[in-house]
């Protein structure tokens, strides 16, 4: 359902003012030093000429210079004057704001980063959450401006209307019938430039889309991590083609928007013509007849200008205002996407975990075939399981549902007797240290690449690099656990082979120290040989923590106390090496008997 536009400004509003009170309050007095700095000088400059041309127009009529020219010289000498200190004021207040319009993007990107880490995996696959999250950082930044983006409207609305109030004074002293022509022609120009916002909000929508998918394909093309794939299939010419013909629609979009704007536009500007044409006539008219002096002809000329500039500013500022409040207002709705998971508060208790697969069916969201059904295991504390299957059987996804990445369609898992989904989610996944096939690294140091959120203790990270067998390797780096990974930032960092790569993962997850180990073939890279090797090495790391093993291959099962076999979107054969090798036309006898030749000489 869709929330009333005022709700939505009010909302962003309210957001903005408490953000700005809690985060950097001192960003209101550089408004009201900017406030000082305009709203002063300009009725200054439009009341002190009028003195200084009527004083000139009776020396210029006889009357006696030496009684004058004082007069004269001070109303110039305000006037330069004022002019002068309001202009390095209003620089020093635009100097300071800048700088806190800069820390407020910084702040909204890191806040976006941190929501989009924290928010439920299963929306890093949907693309209406993908969507949103992309309207939501432009929407915060270039779209609104952000924090100071809106203040800057509030700031005119307000010293617009201190303008306002000034001249309306002034004209009504002076040449009343100016007020109505102001306004008419205010209201004509506001009408033609909430159509133009429309057509304006219409394609933010269109654009935002566009943005999204374009930036996707130009990412891939300039990210060096893909130029492998991308100059071995050729792909280059197919991808510059997606960008280019993504953004030949991003031009069509904004072309349709300026055809729909031209006849506005011509209506404001013959709007506008009519206006100065009747007022510079009916104030001319009044000086000529002598009902007012020169210097009122100026100063009304000046007031005019005002008044109708500070009322087409307030309405443009408060059109901009919720305008840039509704692109704002995407942020808030990112951040409160609704959780797709409960979230429990039970802490895990310490010491042994049982866990339970209790009826567990499971299809992806968005996807109507089960990927699961009907899993029923228990996997005791300190239990090494090896969990088998073809490619596709669903041996990843039972791991995901384990560490409630996702959550089950059917049935429910168990650990120590009580469903996942009332432990704390942050406690919970305290339990698990995994390995993924898809495992990352980040561009940080080594040690940050182990440590994680973890405290970094160089002699424990030192002893799981010993373990992972990356220790003799590691040390000989330019800058040892300080060496950065990868080139993105550091022209020093370091690309991993393949094989450190996986050690610095496995690091990772021994220096974790969970009471629940996965390697989910993190070596599906390597040859069944040196797989089963590092399986056998690292099952020997784990010692009497629970570990579970996945391969489609049988790496693992040798030196684990029970083999899960994954067919048919459940667990087709389970228990020991022995049992499931002897069953007759058993999958796993199949599977073992057709690579036994691997594993001949380890012993299998
Ligand atoms: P395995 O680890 O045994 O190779 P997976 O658990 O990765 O198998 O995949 C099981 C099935 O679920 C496959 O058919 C795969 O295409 C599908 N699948 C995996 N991830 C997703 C996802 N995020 N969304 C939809 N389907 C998925």
């Amino acid at each position: 359902m869709h929330k009333k536009k005022d709700n939505i400004v009010g909302e962003t509003l309210m957001f903005m003012l408490k953000t700005v009170k809690s985060e950097k309050p001192s960003l209101f007095w550089l408004y009201i030093l900017k406030f000082a700095a305009e709203f002063v000088p300009t009725m200054f400059a439009i009341i002190l000429p009028k003195y200084l041309i009527d004083e000139l127009v009776l020396v210029i009529g006889g009357a006696p210079v030496e009684i004058h020219l004082p007069k004269i010289i001070l109303c110039a000498g305000l006037i330069i004057g004022i002019a002068l200190l309001a202009n390095m004021l209003q620089n020093l207040a635009n100097q300071l704001i800048d700088v806190q319009r800069e820390w407020f993007n910084q702040y909204f990107e890191t806040e976006l980063s941190r929501h989009t880490m924290a928010m439920d995996f299963e929306h890093t696959e949907d693309p209406e959450a993908l969507d949103k999250l992309a309207k939501a950082k432009d929407g915060m930044s270039w779209y609104s401006g952000g924090v100071a983006g809106v203040l800057d409207q509030m700031y005119n609305i307000i010293k617009n209307i201190a303008v306002l109030c000034g001249v309306t004074v002034l004209i009504i002293i002076t040449c009343p019938w100016l007020i109505p022509v102001q306004l008419i022609s205010l209201v004509l120009i506001t009408i033609l430039n909430a159509k133009n916002n429309k057509i304006e909000a219409e394609n933010f929508l269109k654009l935002s889309k566009m943005n999204r998918v374009w930036g996707y394909v130009f990412y891939q093309l300039s990210d060096f991590r893909y130029g492998k794939d991308i100059r071995l299939y050729d792909s280059a010419d197919m991808m510059c083609e997606k960008a280019d013909s993504f953004s030949d629609k991003q031009v069509e979009c904004w072309k349709g928007q300026q055809r729909e704007m031209r006849p506005n536009n011509m209506w404001i500007n013959i709007v506008n013509a009519l206006r100065d044409g009747m007022s510079y006539f009916y104030i001319g008219f009044l000086a000529v007849t002598k009902a007012i002096t020169i210097g009122d002809f100026q100063m009304c000329v000046n007031s005019a200008s005002n008044l109708y500039w500070s009322l087409y500013n307030i309405v443009s500022s408060v059109q901009e205002l919720h305008k840039r409040c509704s692109y704002a207002h995407r942020y808030l709705e990112f951040t409160a996407y609704p959780a797709a998971m409960e979230k429990g508060t039970k802490p895990v208790k310490n010491g042994e975990h049982t866990i339970e697969f209790s009826h567990v069916s499971f299809k992806y969201p968005r996807s109507e075939n089960y990927v699961l059904r009907d899993i029923n295991i228990t996997i005791k504390s300190g239990e090494h399981l090896s969990v088998v299957g073809l490619n596709g059987a669903g041996k990843t996804t039972f791991i995901k549902l384990l560490c409630r990445l996702y959550d089950v369609t059917e049935g429910e898992i168990l650990v120590d007797g009580v469903n996942i989904k009332e432990y704390s989610e942050e406690e919970y996944r305290r339990l698990f240290a995994v390995v993924f096939q898809d495992f990352q690294l980040f561009a940080f140091s080594l040690r940050e690449n182990i440590a994680l959120a973890d405290t970094p203790d160089d002699e424990r990270i030192n002893e799981v690099l010993k373990l992972s067998g990356f220790y003799d390797d590691a040390h000989k780096l330019e800058h040892g656990l300080d060496t950065t990974l990868f080139k993105s930032f550091d022209e020093k960092g370091t690309e991993l082979s393949g094989g450190q790569q996986q050690k610095t993962a496995i690091s990772r997850a021994l220096y974790r120290n969970a009471p629940v180990v996965i390697l989910d073939e993190p070596t599906a890279a390597l040859d069944p040989v040196a797989e089963y090797e590092i399986y056998r090495q690292f099952n020997s790391l784990v010692g009497g923590r629970t570990a579970i093993y996945i391969s489609h291959r049988l790496s693992s099962c040798k030196f684990c106390d029970r083999i899960a076999v994954f067919a048919d979107d459940t667990i087709k054969e389970y228990g020991t090496h022995d049992e499931l090798a002897e069953l007759p036309n058993g999958i796993y006898a199949e599977m073992f008997s057709a690579q036994a030749q691997y594993y001949v000489n380890c012993n299998v």
